[in-house]
């Protein structure tokens, strides 16, 4: 399989790379708008077509680049059903599989963060034998997604955690959508360790855990969500 991490320095944004084979079609999670011609560039030098690209939630620390993606390649642009981006090509259902040319990726509906947060998991069909999920800000490495703003919820991100992403098999390796310290992949059963937002006896402890962290608002929110509601499309506001 083809896999690419790639990193934007300056909302710390996770961009990832699928696809089967040289030669075949392409799929990308969480671009960000200013790395539209990186991305392209690198898909051509793969020799690769990109098929879809796939946003995990309505970002509200960078612009999205699906809508410039879409115009630049032709490919087809997706979120999950509670998206308010009507912009989209398509939406996703909780467990429904995305298909694409070998690679099968399943979404779970992890609410949360936001109330539309989708995670994605590619299966053990590749060579390595191991599955990959793609957790967007569900559950990052060492900490979890914000949960008081975009109808974010403790209770429901807790439930997605526990009830849903933490019982994937252990060694299931962890992709989130950022990471403030360079850290780049991490497995369930080393975040359910090692995690300190896990560490909690019940849901009632991680809301107050998450109601008290009393963070500012991300400098790019204003700019951002409505841009992502129209795929990152500026010009259009
Ligand atoms: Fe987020």
């Amino acid at each position: 399989m083809i896999f690419r991490q790639l990193f934007e320095r300056n909302s710390s944004t996770y961009t990832y790379l699928l696809a089967s084979r040289a030669g075949g079609e392409a799929l990308i999670i969480d671009p960000v708008l200013e790395k539209t011609a990186e991305l392209v560039a690198l898909i051509d030098e793969l020799g690769l077509k990109l098929a879809i690209a796939v946003d995990t939630h309505t970002h509200a620390d960078h612009v999205t680049g699906l809508g410039a993606l879409r115009e630049a390649t032709g490919c087809i642009t997706a979120m999950g059903e509670h998206s308010r981006a009507d912009c989209v090509s398509t939406r996703f259902r909780d467990g429904e599989c995305l298909n694409l040319d070998g690679i099968e990726l399943r979404s779970i509906y992890t609410p949360g963060h936001t109330d539309e947060s989708f995670s994605l998991l590619v299966g053990r069909s590749d060579a390595s034998g191991e599955g990959r999920v793609f957790t967007g800000d569900a559950l990052l490495i060492r900490g979890t997604g914000r949960t008081d703003f975009q109808n974010g919820d403790p209770y429901q991100a807790y439930d997605s955690i526990f009830n849903k992403l933490l019982r994937l098999p252990d060694e299931t390796l962890i992709y989130p959508a950022h990471d403030y310290k360079g850290r780049t992949v991490s497995t369930i059963a080393e975040e359910r360790a090692h995690n300190p937002r896990l560490q909690v006896r019940d849901a009632d402890e991680y809301a107050r855990l998450m109601n008290g962290l009393n963070l500012p608002p991300p400098l790019l929110m204003d700019v951002a969500v409505p841009a992502n509601l129209r795929c990152g499309r500026i010009a259009e506001l």
